[in-house]
């Protein structure tokens, strides 16, 4: 059997990116090594051979279908040049802590704060995978509350925190990789299914005796039930989570001065774990090159569907050259 593997192409440097990217047809280049690695082939007719028009539009030389490597995602009806969703998309993750609007604002030499806010929250959609694998061996999985001023409660009504259900994977004492996930409620009914959607089955998964987890399928997992000893040490029982809501805890209320809006907070997760499962990477330009490839397989998403309290009517979206 025949194995390869497409070599994975990425700028290694801030200086590598800069020389490589100077022009429109070379972030396209780029765009359609993602779209179609091992060479051109039409969607309609599956003919391998094109040629480019003028604006960047991939055309069968045998049905003449257009193929454009923008429509449709993220980057579609963006008045800017691609070179500057390539730049957004380097800063956004070529730096540790990420990028918040205002400098990618000033970085970008854009005037407009609500387009680059935009940017990014389409950005954040392009973080998760959506055939990621799950996670395995060992998890430790419990809930924690963002936001409000008194500590949340498990049961209803927990004065104005988000309750976010999180999921770690432990190498012995290490920590692999993590999911998080904004929930309406810390019952049963929530919690089962966040499991089954992240852990593969046949995993050992740690909870505490919190009853949500109670009806965990034995037959599917191995369900480790840790109870703490004293009453203020809960950091001695599932040491990983309680960690990683900690670090969340503070990279998200760091960034929003205590205030955030929840509509938003599973974007700003979906971010954390983004740059957490990848922090070992040597590369600085690997994570660069996934947000590309999610880019061009992303769906195009309206300043409507992303502001999901919004308060601006039909003309001010339009003024904005925000509307779709
Ligand atoms: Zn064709």
């Amino acid at each position: 059997m025949t194995e390869f593997t497409l070599t994975e192409d990425f700028p290694k440097s801030e200086i590598e990116f800069d020389q490589r990217f100077l022009n429109e047809s070379a972030c396209f280049d780029y765009l359609f090594k993602m779209k179609w690695p091992t060479g051109f082939s039409c969607t309609q007719c599956g003919h391998q051979a094109y040629w480019v028009s003028s604006k960047n539009i991939f055309i069968c030389t045998r049905c003449e279908h257009q193929h454009s490597l923008t429509a449709g995602t993220i980057m579609d009806s963006s008045k800017k040049p691609i070179m500057y969703w390539f730049k957004a998309m380097w800063w956004f993750t070529s730096r540790k802590s990420g990028v918040n609007t205002i400098n990618l604002k000033d970085l970008l030499g854009f005037g407009s704060y609500n387009t680059v806010w935009y940017w990014l929250q389409k950005l954040r959609r392009c973080t998760i995978r959506k055939d990621r694998e799950k996670l395995s061996g060992n998890v430790e999985v419990d809930e924690f509350f963002i936001g409000g001023q008194k500590p949340g409660k498990r049961g209803r009504g927990s004065n104005g925190k988000t309750a976010v259900a999180a999921a770690v994977e432990k190498k012995s004492q290490k920590i692999g990789r993590i999911r998080l996930k904004v929930i309406p409620d810390c019952s049963a009914n929530t919690l089962l299914p966040f499991i089954s959607a992240n852990i593969e089955p046949g995993s050992d998964v740690s909870t505490d005796g919190w009853k949500g987890y109670e009806p965990l399928d034995e037959n599917t997992y191995r369900h480790h039930k840790v109870f703490q000893n004293k009453a203020d040490d809960k950091d001695s029982v599932l040491p990983g989570v309680h960690l990683v809501a900690s670090l969340v805890k503070r990279v998200i209320l760091g960034t929003h001065q205590g205030r955030f809006d929840p509509g938003y907070l599973q974007n700003y997760l979906d971010e954390y774990v983004f740059r957490f499962n990848r922090r070992t990477s040597n590369f600085i330009g690997k994570k660069f090159m996934r947000i590309v490839q999610q880019a061009i397989s992303s769906t195009k998403i309206t300043w409507r569907q992303i502001k999901v309290n919004t308060t601006l009517t039909p003309s001010q979206e339009s003024s904005l050259g925000l509307s779709a």
